[in-house]
């Protein structure tokens, strides 16, 4: 039997783990598989990690059944308190059975809103994967540029670029990649990176890089929050729809960018909120509670969204919303 593990906020919001927080997810994650056999450097899953394998950045993750898991993941669906799953499978034995095996048992509850991360070779595969249920399908580039990917994983990139790519028009709408910044990218490739996908309807996750215990990368830093919001800026102003040359880099940075009114624009803060699949808000993934929030998982107040802003520096350390 393959159990199934649940993040900790998941667990919570379906009443089988009690756990204090002050946001709770509005997608339930689910960990399918164990021991990868891949080596991504910031992974506490990779193959070779001396990292805790109950965790996933740095979210720890409560096992049990599908039996125990299907029914209170059902009711919370059709009560709404859950409105996506996504199963985020570890790429070791018998991946594609457990997944399928997995798709069947959700729909069974009558939940459709599914995403399924997983490391896949072939257009093929992931059309077995809609076709079996899956709402839509995340290839994870996880680095915005070819030099940075060879640097944290071993696979290629041109390969893994090139499904993406074919995918996106194959199944428009229903593709999603993560990116996460901090890798070492400048602004500018997370930028280009951003811009690639958005124009051709792939949806992007934007994740801090989270140093963790027993992976190669643990003594990395995490990026400066400033470097942040300015690519939580670029990713807002592109997926509504501006051309990428109203952001203005200068030596691998963003500088400026060139929209009439973005003060406007940026005030309801949503800008700094959690991206990715709808309804996805990855409490607590890359922030320690009272540290540093990367991601929002919830709108922000007034000051949060005043603060974000001036944390992106864009004008000048001084003037802030003045800028604007
Ligand atoms: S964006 Fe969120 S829901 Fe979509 S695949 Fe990534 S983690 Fe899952």
């Amino acid at each position: 039997m393959t159990l199934w593990k649940l993040s900790a906020g998941t667990a919570s919001v379906i009443g089988i783990k009690r756990i204090k927080s002050a946001a709770l997810p509005r997608t339930a994650y689910i960990m399918l598989g164990e021991t990868c056999r891949n080596h991504c450097s910031f992974c506490s899953q990779a193959a070779g990690s001396q990292g805790k394998r109950d965790f996933l950045s740095r979210i720890s993750w409560h096992e049990c059944s599908a039996r125990e898991a299907v029914p209170p993941l059902a009711q919370a669906y059709a009560e709404g308190g859950i409105k996506r799953i996504c199963l985020q499978v570890v790429d070791g034995e018998n991946t594609r059975e457990t997944t399928l095996e997995a798709l069947k048992q959700l729909q069974a509850g009558g939940i459709g809103a599914i995403c399924v991360s997983r490391n896949l070779q072939t257009a093929g595969q992931v059309h077995e994967l809609l076709a079996s249920g899956a709402e839509k399908i995340c290839i994870a580039m996880d680095a915005a540029a070819p030099d940075i990917y060879r640097r944290v994983k071993v696979d290629s990139w041109e390969s893994k670029w090139k499904l993406l790519m074919e995918c996106a028009r194959l199944f428009p709408g229903r593709i999603s990649t993560h990116l996460i910044i901090g890798l070492g990218e400048t602004e500018e490739q997370a930028v280009e990176f951003i811009a690639d996908c958005t124009q051709r309807g792939i949806t992007v996750g934007l994740f801090a890089f989270t140093p963790l215990a027993g992976t190669p990368l643990a003594a990395a830093q995490p990026p400066a929050i400033g470097q942040y919001r300015r690519v939580q800026i670029a990713h807002f102003l592109l997926r509504k729809g501006y051309e990428r040359e109203v952001i203005r880099c200068a030596g691998g940075r963003i500088v400026d960018i060139a929209v009439p009114g973005i003060c406007s624009l940026l005030l309801d803060g949503s800008a700094f909120e959690t991206t990715g699949c709808p309804d996805c808000n990855r409490p607590y993934y890359n922030e320690r509670p009272g540290g540093t929030m990367y991601n929002y998982p919830r709108p922000l107040t007034a000051a949060e969204t005043e603060q974000a802003i001036g944390e992106s520096g864009l004008g000048g350390e001084q003037r802030g919303l003045a800028y604007y």
